[in-house]
């Protein structure tokens, strides 16, 4: 392993060699920062009919929200039960309350400029995360969402999983490139933060493919990215696809080596939110590998080690 007295990357305090989320909220706020994972249940148009129905062939009935509260209880009871659960592990700390089930913005705007103010106005909250789809942002929605953004440390979080198209019509995103540009456009001309979560092991996709979707965030303003790890979880068409052997799972050093050159690519200024998604265990099928994630996070410190490399080494503009 090698020491931080090697590591040349200029976002890390240790041994990491790509921006952490972690790094970025302790310079930023200068003590441990939580996310506190709501659902407010606005539900989602690629399954109401509006865009599609059935969903994304990935998704949970938890509309991507499994760790998020619940969604029979308020805004305010949801904080303090997930927070409670926080507190066990880190005692004390700044919090970043995050909708993160379904598509957020998805509602009127009165409503949204509720739901948000009741968030931002908990305690010891000093920031808001927003997950949703691009397609679910207009003009009227950016303009609230700058407006928030001038007084507080906002990020909204757009799915993208993938730049090609043709995957996102296998999945049923119901959802195209050029749409996600239009959101993220939109909220970069309002001064909004964007983060973008992306999948890798997505059926069909080859590695060059997971990488070009990397190539072309680079080229983006974008706060952050989270990349996740495609996970079949139970009760969803994946599932069936899977079970039907239409695609296989990636292998554990397979994802950790596409995970390091996604982050070559990527400049050294995104800070990257996550390098594996968390499938809730009892709904996983597979790989069953990834449960074991802070393994995973080891094999990538250890694989960027042995490559002496960092995230950005290879970004072009
Ligand atoms: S857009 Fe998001 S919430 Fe809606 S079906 Fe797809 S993954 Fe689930």
């Amino acid at each position: 392993m090698n020491t931080i007295a090697d590591n040349p990357f200029e976002y890390s305090a240790d041994n990491k060699r790509y921006h952490t989320y972690n790094h970025y909220l302790k310079k930023r706020f200068g003590q441990k920062v939580m996310k506190i994972s709501l659902n407010v249940d606005l539900g989602c148009p690629n399954r109401d009919g509006t865009k599609g129905t059935g969903g994304c062939k990935f998704c949970s009935a938890y509309l991507s929200g499994e760790f998020a509260g619940d969604p029979c209880d308020d805004i305010r009871t949801q904080f303090e039960s997930v927070r409670a659960k926080m507190n066990e592990k880190w005692s004390r700390g700044l919090y970043i309350p995050y909708f993160q089930a379904g598509s957020n913005t998805y509602a009127p705007v009165e409503r949204l400029k509720v739901m948000y103010e009741t968030a931002l106005g908990l305690e010891n909250c000093v920031g808001l995360s927003i997950a949703t789809r691009a397609d679910c942002i207009d003009e009227e929605k950016a303009e609230l969402l700058g407006d928030i953004a001038k007084k507080t440390y906002l990020t909204v979080e757009l799915g993208l999983q993938t730049v090609h198209d043709e995957t996102a019509l296998a999945m049923n995103r119901c959802h195209t490139f050029s749409d996600f540009l239009a959101g993220y456009e939109l909220l970069r001309r309002h001064g909004v933060n964007v983060c973008v979560h992306i999948i890798d092991g997505l059926p069909q996709e080859t590695h060059d493919m997971m990488l070009e979707t990397a190539r072309q965030l680079a080229q983006l303003d974008l706060h952050s990215v989270k990349i996740h790890l495609l996970h079949v979880l139970k009760n969803t068409p994946l599932a069936q696809m899977y079970e039907q052997g239409e695609f296989r799972t990636l292998e554990m050093q397979e994802y950790v080596g596409i995970v390091c050159d996604q982050l070559e690519l990527l400049p050294k200024e995104f800070v990257i939110q996550r390098v594996t998604g968390d499938g809730a265990r009892d709904e996983l099928i597979a790989p069953l590998w990834s449960l074991k994630k802070f393994c995973v996070m080891n094999e990538i410190d250890k694989e960027l080690g042995r490559r002496n490399s960092y995230q950005g080494i290879k970004f072009a503009k």
